[in-house]
């Protein structure tokens, strides 16, 4: 049974004893220790996965979910289009719904510098073929008819995804 949010009174649901020996001891059981050790095992590496409190329930478990690849670094992109990838591999093998959807994701601009800054992310989308675009105010107020303030514009990337953390 999987019980949010984690408190004090959480019981601890993984206290085997731990093996004489591993080939690889994790310290930290949030996203990246819990996936290093799936990937590891995968691999018939052996692992030892020790955590000192329940497994997700720290930061992983309450970050905002989104798994974005709108507005990163040149070099993050081809990390995030691999995790996207990988997000999607997760949802189908996990055998429950953790939440994945493909929301996109929708930065606002307030001024012309930001909009400067969205089309320099732009061509770093384009040539990774990410479908980002840009949209003025016409195609911003179609997106969003009740918006009651008026920006410049916006950069939209439809293909970014969120999953639900804990
Ligand atoms: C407000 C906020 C929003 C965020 N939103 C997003 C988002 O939308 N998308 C995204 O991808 N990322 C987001 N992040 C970042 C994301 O939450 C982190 O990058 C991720 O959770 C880090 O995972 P982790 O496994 O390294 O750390 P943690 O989840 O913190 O796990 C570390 C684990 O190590 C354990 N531990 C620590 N010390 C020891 C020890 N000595 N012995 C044993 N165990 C130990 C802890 O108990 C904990 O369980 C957000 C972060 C914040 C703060």
């Amino acid at each position: 049974m999987t019980i949010f949010p984690f408190t004090e009174a959480t019981p601890i649901q993984f206290q085997q004893p731990l093996p004489r020996t591993s080939d690889v001891v994790i310290i930290g059981g949030g996203v990246i220790g819990v996936t290093t050790a799936l990937f590891l095992a995968r691999r018939n590496v052996s692992v030892t996965l020790l955590e000192k409190g329940r497994i997700a329930a720290e930061q992983s478990s309450r970050n905002w979910g989104w798994i974005r690849q709108q507005g990163r670094d040149a070099d993050e992109l081809p990390i995030v289009i691999e995790a996207q990838r990988l997000w999607r591999q997760l949802a189908q093998e996990c055998g429950e719904d953790i939440g994945l959807k493909q929301t996109g994701v929708t930065y606002l601009a307030r001024t012309d510098k930001e909009m400067a800054g969205f089309a320099k992310f732009l061509k770093i989308a384009q040539a990774h073929g990410v479908d980002t675009r840009l949209l003025d105010q016409g195609e911003l107020a179609s997106l969003i008819p009740a918006m009651s303030r008026l920006f410049k514009g916006a950069m939209i990337t439809p293909s970014d995804m969120r999953a639900e953390p804990w």
